[in-house]
């Protein structure tokens, strides 16, 4: 195409010229102002649709190759992406980032203040979300075909504010200023249905006088990183029916109608804001079956524009199901194609059993999803039907297989008859899919030996691990350009694409020289991180400090409440021995709680009341600060991450899948504090049991104590400083004007049974914090502890993680271009 001059010229000057003709010319005749009025966010929208430009001529041609060369194709269906900025990210991906910041500078703005002006879209909750947006970044980057389908939630994750300590939720109107990235597709539009009735004729069924939604298209490109690959996240938004609307405005209900339409478009209103918790609600039921009808019936549109045939859906379409929340989408395409396309009940189960494959992310009873029988009946009639059947065919292939073990139908049923009619949407995940894995290596054994036991021995090959990964361009190029120039002066760039690169970085490790510059490096993302928590929360921290952080959704079974009695402890000590040469730290919390989970709340309250009384307590001197850094999101991990000394993963072992925040930080430079949990146990393979701190229970050790009657009481009468802690918590040392706002929490750690193990992991942790303490005391030990990390941490790039699903689970190459 003729257009590639615009962004494939070699000479500097000219690109340069180009791009700030065109932002003018985006400015005056999209935006519609003259630039000496503009606002510094109208100039922001023109750049953002200048770069866009550049990045379309690449996704054309990439849509061309994909359809041209008629290959199979993934989609990942989630129902949460979590991307973070994009400006950033589409500039690196075409190496236009120098001369972006060049033009900028040119018109007069502060390049890196502009970037903070755009708006980061939070349409996740944490982990999940932020794992497909990598998955995304991978794809696009090594040219495999394929793309995502998500949900347009006019409010996103909600953003929280901080007063009196306590946890307040704003709705995120992410889309007020409109969203220069997406491409609305008004002509890509389907009808969603819900409830009504089913009929039979003849053995066909229809599912009828149902109350109707449209799902609209809107796209936007993911552009590869270095090559001319872009993939498209496809997110639908609800629009209310013409014709439904029609006949209540012709009855003269005009207001009823109104007010209909408007109900009917809350199926994309709102992203639930729960992380790793199920919630029963009828709204989230209709989102998650939205998301999977209106992108099934799109997959099923284009497979037949191309194709005019069924038989090969297999070979030229894979599904993905990010955890079970769009697993409707087993159901529905089966109902497309049985009830719509007359293809065979039996042709319709061979289809949906290869072409679709789920990730599991929890073995936690509390996140795993089961709808009462009686709401899908009511939702999703035909759906129930068709539940039923796959189940009743399950069972007689199970009872055959295995007829001497009679308890195995009644486990293994889709249908949990034991507390109420449930439909247990893992189980029917499990059976269709074709492939099922799990996040880590641990978290995939222990899938296969508890929560999937028997469905491992009904299908013995279905099953299998793929450990997560993050994304090198965002987490490093985009996260911390020191580090990112640092590595490139010792081993060039194409580690960004090949992360076990980082490996050749080895030979300079015994060089102080080398480690000198990885701390300087860090000292100056620490005075940058300084300054920013200045600004924002008028706290003054002291960058020579360690920074200790744990930054990540607040959660009981994360342990942020194990972190904070570190804390306490240490202040403590510092108050009865003043005068010992304490290491000064900072400990960093972010993160945001569920809006109904108080006792997640609770603990943010508590983080924020000991930070009160710690920073303000002349005898401490500044060697221990507390600070709550609010509204945690992708943008902010960006800031706080590079800027980490020791990074917090300290979950009970058994109840993190993986973890991706833990990649993050050993990838910049961070030491890792950690249980044998996730994928904190591969990392301690790659960078080496001497450099990570490893404490606390290992999973037997955990299943051993709870089997043997823990008594948390015996920890707390026999460690005077865990009692003290405690008591100090339980008589209102942190809250003087309301001394038993903590008794509750106290409480249930002390006779509650403490769930997550605090006070059986308590020694071991204040002890391997002493560890931290006298390591940083050695700058040199402790940065080649930093080195081997990075060097290390080729394994955790999503890219390997992208691979490994094309080769293991979807089958898919890259595209040709
Ligand atoms: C990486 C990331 C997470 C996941 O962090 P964990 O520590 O693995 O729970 C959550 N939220 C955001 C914004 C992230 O970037």
């Amino acid at each position: 195409m003729s257009t590639h001059f615009v962004y494939e010229c070699h000479s500097p000057q000219v690109t340069q010229e180009a791009l700030k003709s065109s932002i003018i010319y985006k400015l005056k005749f999209v935006i519609g102002k003259e630039p000496y009025i503009a606002t510094q966010r109208e100039w922001l929208e023109a750049i953002l649709l200048a770069i866009r430009d550049r990045v379309v001529n690449r996704w054309m041609t990439t849509n061309r190759a994909t359809y041209s060369q008629q290959v199979k194709q993934v989609y990942y269906l989630s129902m949460e992406f979590l991307l973070g900025r994009s400006l950033s990210n589409a500039l690196i991906s075409m190496n236009m980032y120098d001369d972006l910041t060049q033009v900028v500078t040119e018109l007069g703005f502060d390049f890196e203040q502009l970037l903070e002006q755009e708006t980061d879209p939070g349409l996740g909750n944490g982990g999940l979300g932020r794992l497909a947006a990598c998955f995304l970044d991978s794809l696009a980057t090594l040219n495999l075909p394929g793309g995502g389908y998500g949900i347009r939630y006019e409010y996103g994750m909600f953003k929280q504010t901080i007063r009196n300590g306590q946890q307040i939720e704003c709705p995120d109107d992410w889309l007020a200023h409109g969203n220069p990235w997406e491409f609305p597709r008004t002509e890509s539009r389907y009808q969603i249905q819900f409830e009504g009735h089913v009929v039979e004729e003849e053995g066909r069924y229809q599912w009828v006088k149902t109350n109707d939604i449209i799902a609209i298209a809107y796209d936007q490109i993911i552009p590869g990183y270095n090559t001319e690959a872009t993939n498209t996240l496809r997110l639908w938004s609800a629009k209310a029916s013409d014709e439904f609307d029609l006949q209540i405005f012709n009855d003269g209900e005009y207001y009823s109608a109104v007010k209909k339409k408007n109900d009917s478009e809350n199926v994309s209103r709102v992203l639930y804001p729960n992380d790793s918790t199920y919630s029963g609600k009828e709204l989230r039921l209709k989102q998650e079956f939205f998301l999977v009808s209106a992108s099934v019936q799109d997959i099923l549109y284009r497979h037949w524009l191309v194709y005019k045939r069924w038989d090969n859906l297999a070979d030229k379409v894979a599904i993905h199901l990010n955890d079970t929340h769009p697993v409707l989408a087993i159901p529905e395409l089966i109902r497309l194609l049985v009830d719509k396309h007359q293809v065979s009940w039996q042709e319709a189960m061979t289809l949906a059993k290869r072409v679709f494959s789920y990730t599991n992310h929890t073995l936690m009873s509390e996140a795993l999803e089961t709808w009462p029988v009686e709401m899908i009946r009511k939702i999703l009639p035909r759906h129930l039907q068709i539940i039923y059947q796959i189940n009743d065919e399950f069972l007689q292939h199970v009872s055959q297989e295995f007829p001497h073990d009679y308890e195995l139908p009644r486990r293994v049923s889709i249908i949990n008859e034991e507390h109420g009619q449930l439909v247990r949407m893992a189980w029917l995940a499990a059976i269709v899919s074709h492939k099922v894995n799990g996040v880590s290596k641990l978290h995939s054994q222990l899938m296969t030996d508890s929560l999937f036991a028997d469905f491992a021995k009904i299908f013995p090959n279905k099953f299998c691990n793929i450990t997560n990964g993050i994304t090198p361009r965002r987490w490093l190029a985009i996260a911390n350009p020191e580090l990112t120039s640092m590595i490139e002066s010792y081993i060039g760039q194409q580690w960004l694409v090949d992360l076990p690169q980082l490996c050749e970085l080895k030979h300079w490790i015994d060089y102080p020289q080398f480690l000198d510059k990885l701390s300087q490096v860090k000292k100056s993302n620490k005075m940058k991180l300084a300054h920013f928590i200045a600004q924002t929360q008028q706290i003054v921290i002291n960058p020579e400090a360690l920074f200790d952080v744990q930054i990540k959704r607040i959660h009981e079974y994360k342990r942020q409440l194990l972190n904070l009695l570190h804390v306490i402890t240490r202040y403590n000590r510092i108050l009865a021995n003043p005068e010992k040469n304490w290491v000064p730290r900072v400990v960093i919390f972010s993160g945001k709680a569920a809006s109904s989970y108080s006792a997640a709340k609770k603990i943010i309250h508590l983080i924020n009341d000991v930070a009160t009384v710690i920073n303000n307590d002349q005898r401490i001197d500044s060697r221990l600060k507390v600070v709550f850094i609010p509204d945690y999101s992708v943008s902010l991990a960006q800031k706080i991450i590079p800027a980490t000394d020791l990074s917090e993963q300290i979950s009970l072992a058994g109840t993190e899948a993986s973890g991706t925040g833990n990649m993050k930080f050993a990838l910049n430079g961070a030491l890792t504090i950690g249980t044998l949990d996730g994928a904190n146990v591969e990392i301690r393979e790659h960078v080496g049991p001497d450099n990570i701190f490893i404490f606390g229970n290992t999973i037997d050790k955990v299943k051993q104590i709870k089997q043997n009657y823990y008594y948390p009481r015996w920890y707390y009468e026999n460690d005077t400083e865990l009692k003290q802690v405690i008591d100090q918590i339980a008589n209102g040392y942190f809250k003087p004007d309301s001394p038993n706002f903590y008794q509750d929490l106290t409480h249930s750690l002390l006779d509650g049974g403490d769930q997550y193990l605090l006070f059986a992991d308590y020694r071991s942790y204040i002890n391997t914090q002493e560890q931290v303490d006298h390591l940083y005391q050695d700058p040199l030990a402790w940065q080649a502890k930093v080195a081997q990390n990075i060097c290390n941490m080729g394994f955790f790039s999503s890219d390997r993680t992208i691979k490994d699903y094309a080769s293991q689970i979807w089958q898919i190459n890259p595209i040709i271009l």
